[in-house]
């Protein structure tokens, strides 16, 4: 899918949420979905990024988005079921949900391991997502045609030594993503992974300081696979893991 052209008007009417949208491959997901017609709910945790999202989609005259600040780490049930409930008044129906957003934590051995960073980063790459998809459920029912994206990495198919609660916590998205799609499988509801590969972010410069990353991709590079999974080209796609790189 790293070649996958998406027609101009491919996802004209869709409604999509994206996690984590104000930063890194979020944001770009964000663009990219609005400059091919979809209306985008933003959620982050730093309003001033999911704004300054905001008024780069309207300076390329996409649909008008929405923003929703929320720290996924603290959020509970009332919140996401508040969301849902917004989301079903705004726009009656929800068709994608990107869940993005994700914590790096602290690299190294297990054995060392932080017991309150690991919680937190369960909840915020876990947990979060699980209930969000969970309480979107209804609002994503609603939609002709629903694609969920959970977003996984390399580190979260095969076990590598000192990505500790990260490298857990994208086992687990794997797992839960294959979970789901057997569960929607002839549903109007699709469900798939993403692993984007190494990425020039925030998120990886912190991960690999020393790393030139002129080198590595971009997220704008990704955009094919990303826009594949939200388009209706993708629609009897369900239950698997892409990667959004070619092998090199
Ligand atoms: P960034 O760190 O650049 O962006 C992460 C985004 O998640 C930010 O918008 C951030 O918001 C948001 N976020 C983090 N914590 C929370 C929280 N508690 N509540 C709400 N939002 C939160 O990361 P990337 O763009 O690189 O990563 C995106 C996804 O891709 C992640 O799931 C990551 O694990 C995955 N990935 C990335 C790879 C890479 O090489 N970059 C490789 C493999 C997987 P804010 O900016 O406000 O903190």
């Amino acid at each position: 899918m790293h070649t996958y052209k998406a027609a101009e008007n491919a996802l004209t009417d869709k409604v999509i949420l994206i996690t984590g949208a104000g930063d890194g491959i979020g944001r770009v997901a964000a663009l990219t979905y609005a400059k091919h017609g979809a209306t985008i709910i933003l959620l982050g945790k730093t309003t001033s990024k999911l704004e300054a999202v905001y008024d780069e989609i309207i300076a390329i005259d996409g649909p008008k988005p929405a923003i929703v600040p929320m720290d996924l780490k603290g959020a509970t049930k009332q919140n996401y079921r508040d969301l849902a409930a917004t989301i079903e008044q705004q726009f009656g129906k929800l068709d994608g949900l990107l869940n993005n957003a994700g914590m790096l934590g602290s690299l190294g051995p297990l054995e060392h391991f932080c017991v309150s960073t690991f919680e937190n980063i369960m909840k915020v790459n876990v947990t979060a997502q699980a209930m969000l998809t969970k309480y979107l459920f209804p609002v994503l029912r609603k939609s002709d045609s629903a694609s969920i994206v959970f977003t996984s990495s390399g580190v979260g198919r095969q076990g590598r030594e000192f990505w500790g609660a990260y490298a857990i916590s994208k086992f687990a998205v794997e797992g839960m993503m294959q979970t789901w799609a057997c569960e929607v499988a002839k549903t109007n509801i699709r469900i798939n992974c993403i692993n984007p590969g190494a990425t020039r972010t925030a998120m990886r410069a912190s991960a690999y300081p020393g790393e030139d990353k002129n080198k590595l991709a971009t997220p704008t590079d990704l955009m094919p696979t990303y826009l594949y999974l939200m388009s209706d080209d993708s629609q009897d796609v369900n239950g698997q893991s892409l990667d959004a790189q070619a092998k090199k």
